[in-house]
C-alpha cells in the first residue's frame, strides 16, 4: 500500500456552510461552536507551541449525536478531531483547519461502580481522578495515575496509553482497561475487549489503546479498580551525580523489587519545584529519587529496609523515610507539581518523553547536559525512572523563534538519542504532531506503511484525526534530508526529493 500524502483540504465556504447546517439539525445551539472567540480557547493543546483554530467544535452529549455528527463529516469529507481535557503534551489534540473538533467533555458520567467485580463503567469525559473519587467509598482506586489527573478524562487516557507514578507496578492504561466502545468515522458503534477474562478474536483492544483518536471515537470505557494499599511509604534518596541516581534505580530493579512508584528529578527540577511546593526535597541533591513502597504494614517494613540498602549501595547520601501520609503526600505533590513549576521559572517548556532501557539513564543525563550547552538552552529533569520514561522539560521562550528552533532540536536529539540508546520516542504522551520527525527515525518506511494499513483499516477515508502520530513517506524523505547526524545521512534508502 502507499502512504497517503498528508491531508490537504482547502477550507471552502460551501463545505463550511454543509457543515454547520448539518450539525444543527443534529445538536441544540449552546451545543455548536464556529465563531472565532468561541473556537479560538480549542486552538492547542498542553502543547501550546502549535496551534490551529479549526472550522468548528460540536459539543454532543449522548452516543447517537457523536454516530450522526461522524456520518454528516464523513459524507461532507471534513476531517474530525476528538479533544477530551486538550492536556495532550504531543499535540494529538490541535484542530485541523478545514476540521471539526469533537469535544467529549459533556460525557462525564461514572454509569457504574461494581465492587464485586472491581470494575467501573465510566464516559470518556470523566476525569481520570473522578473515577478514583467515585470507588474510594468502596475502598478500591483505579491504578494509572497521570499527573494531570486532575483534568485529564479517561478518553484521553486510552487514546494515549497514559502512564504516571503508580504505572511501574500497577500497569499503564492498556493494563487497567477492560473494554472500550466507540464510533468509527463512518457513525458505526463498535466494542472493543469484554469485562470477562478474556475476550474472543482479534485483539483490537489493545490496538485502540494508544491509537491517539486516528481509529474510533471512544464513548464508553470499563476499568479495573483495585483495592487501596493498607499502607503506603516514600523513600526519598539524594545523590550527589545525576548518573549514580540513574544507576541507582537499575540496581533497585535488578536487586527484584518493584516499587509502587519510583521517580527521579534533578537538581534544576527540584529548585523549581521547592519554591512553587514545599516538598521538602533536598536541595543540595544533584539528583534525587522517589521510592514508593506500598502492601500491608510488614510489607512496606521490610521493602523499604531492602530498598534503602540497595540505594545506599548504589551511592546515596542521604535517606529519608516519610513519617506520616501528609509527608508522603508532600512528597509526592512536588513531583506531581513540576511541570506547573517549570511554566513559572520559563516562559515556555517543551517536554520530551522518550523511554529507554533504565541501565542507560545516567548515559542520557550525561548527554543532556551537553546537548544543554550546545544549544543554549536550560533543561531540567523529571521523570518515571523506573520506567526508563524520560522528560526532559526545555526550557525556553516562545516569543523568540530562535529559542523555539533550538528547543525543537535540543528535543530531537534527546528522542533520537532514546532510539540509539535502545529506546523509544515516546513512553506515554504519544506521537501527535510533536514526534513525527522522530517517528522517522525510529520506524523504517514499511514499518509505518503497516500502521498506515491498520488506520486504513479502521477509516479507509483518513478522516479521524490525520496527518496525526504516523509521518508520510514524504515528509519522513525531507527531513532525512535535512537532518544530518554526527555526519551520517540516516536511511540512506529513502528517496530524497
Ligand atoms: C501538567 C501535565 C502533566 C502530565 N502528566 C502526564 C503523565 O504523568 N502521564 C501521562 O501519560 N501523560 C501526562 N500528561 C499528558 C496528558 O495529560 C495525557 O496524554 C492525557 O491522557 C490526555 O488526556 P486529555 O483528556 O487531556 O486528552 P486530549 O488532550 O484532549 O486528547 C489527547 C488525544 O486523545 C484523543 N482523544 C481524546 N478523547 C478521545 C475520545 N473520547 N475518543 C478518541 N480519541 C480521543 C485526542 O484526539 C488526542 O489525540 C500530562 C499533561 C500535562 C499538561
Amino acid at each position: 500500500m502507499n502512504a497517503p500524502h498528508e491531508v490537504s483540504l482547502v477550507a471552502d465556504d460551501a463545505r463550511r456552510s454543509a457543515l454547520l447546517a448539518g450539525l444543527a439539525k443534529i445538536l441544540p445551539d449552546a451545543a455548536l461552536l464556529w465563531k472565532p472567540e468561541d473556537t479560538v480557547p480549542y486552538e492547542c493543546d498542553g502543547l501550546a507551541a502549535y496551534r490551529q483554530v479549526p472550522m468548528a467544535v460540536a459539543l454532543p452529549d449522548n452516543e447517537d449525536q457523536v454516530c450522526a455528527i461522524l456520518r454528516l463529516c464523513h459524507s461532507l469529507q471534513v476531517p474530525v478531531v476528538p479533544r477530551g481535557a486538550g492536556t495532550s503534551l504531543s499535540g494529538g489534540a490541535m484542530p485541523i483547519a478545514t476540521g471539526l473538533v469533537l469535544s467529549l467533555a459533556k460525557f462525564k458520567r461514572i454509569v457504574s461502580v461494581d465492587v464485586r467485580s472491581r470494575t467501573a463503567v465510566v464516559q470518556p469525559g470523566v476525569r481520570n481522578l473522578a473515577i478514583s473519587e467515585a470507588a474510594a467509598q468502596y475502598n478500591l482506586y483505579y491504578a494509572p495515575d497521570p499527573s494531570s489527573q486532575i483534568a485529564c478524562t479517561i478518553g484521553g487516557n486510552v487514546s494515549e496509553n497514559s502512564g504516571g507514578v503508580h504505572c511501574l507496578k500497577y500497569g499503564l492504561t492498556v493494563h487497567n482497561v477492560l473494554r472500550v466502545r466507540a464510533v468509527t468515522m463512518e457513525g458505526d458503534v463498535v466494542e472493543f475487549g469484554s469485562e470477562a477474562p478474556d475476550a474472543p478474536g482479534l485483539d483490537l483492544l489493545a490496538a485502540v489503546i494508544g491509537s491517539e483518536g486516528m481509529l474510533a471515537v471512544v464513548t464508553e470505557v470499563s476499568v479495573k479498580l483495585i483495592p487501596k494499599p493498607q499502607l503506603a511509604q516514600v523513600i526519598m534518596a539524594s545523590f550527589d551525580d545525576v548518573a549514580k541516581g540513574g544507576n541507582a534505580v537499575a540496581d533497585v530493579i535488578g536487586a527484584g523489587i518493584i516499587p509502587a512508584g519510583l521517580e527521579m528529578m534533578d537538581k534544576p527540577a527540584t529548585a523549581a519545584v521547592e519554591e512553587f511546593v514545599r516538598a521538602g526535597y533536598d536541595l543540595d541533591a544533584a539528583a534525587i529519587l522517589l521510592c514508593e513502597s506500598d502492601g500491608t504494614p510488614e510489607e512496606v517494613a521490610e521493602e523499604v529496609e531492602r530498598m534503602s540498602e540497595v540505594l545506599r549501595a548504589s551511592g546515596a547520601s542521604r535517606i529519608q523515610v516519610s513519617q506520616s501520609e501528609p509527608e508522603r503526600l508532600r512528597f509526592w505533590s512536588g513531583r506531581k507539581n513540576a511541570f506547573p513549576a517549570a511554566g513559572r521559572i520559563s516562559p515556555d517548556y517543551y517536554c520530551m518523553d522518550g523511554t529507554i532501557p533504565r541501565k542507560h539513564i545516567g548515559t542520557l543525563l550525561k548527554r543532556i547536559e551537553e546537548m544543554e550547552r550546545k544549544y543554549g538552552l536550560r533543561c531540567m529533569n523529571v521523570f518515571h525512572a523506573g520506567d526508563g520514561n524520560m522528560h526532559p522539560l526545555i526550557l525556553f521562550d516562545g516569543a523568540d523563534q530562535d529559542e523555539w528552533h533550538r528547543a525543537e532540536l535540543f528535543g530531537s536529539d534527546i528522542l533520537e538519542s532514546c532510539v540509539e540508546l535502545g529506546g523509544t520516542v515516546t513512553g506515554e504522551h504519544g506521537v501527535g504532531v510533536e514526534k513525527l520527525n522522530s517517528m522517522c527515525v525510529q520506524f523504517s518506511a514499511q514499518e509505518r506503511d503497516l500502521f498506515f494499513g491498520v488506520k486504513a483499516a479502521f477509516d479507509p477515508a483518513r478522516l479521524l484525526n490525520p496527518d496525526k502520530a504516523i509521518p508520510t513517506l514524504a515528509r519522513c524523505a525531507e527531513y532525512g534530508r535535512m537532518h544530518v547526524k554526527r555526519g551520517l545521512l540516516p536511511h540512506p534508502d529513502l528517496p530524497r526529493f
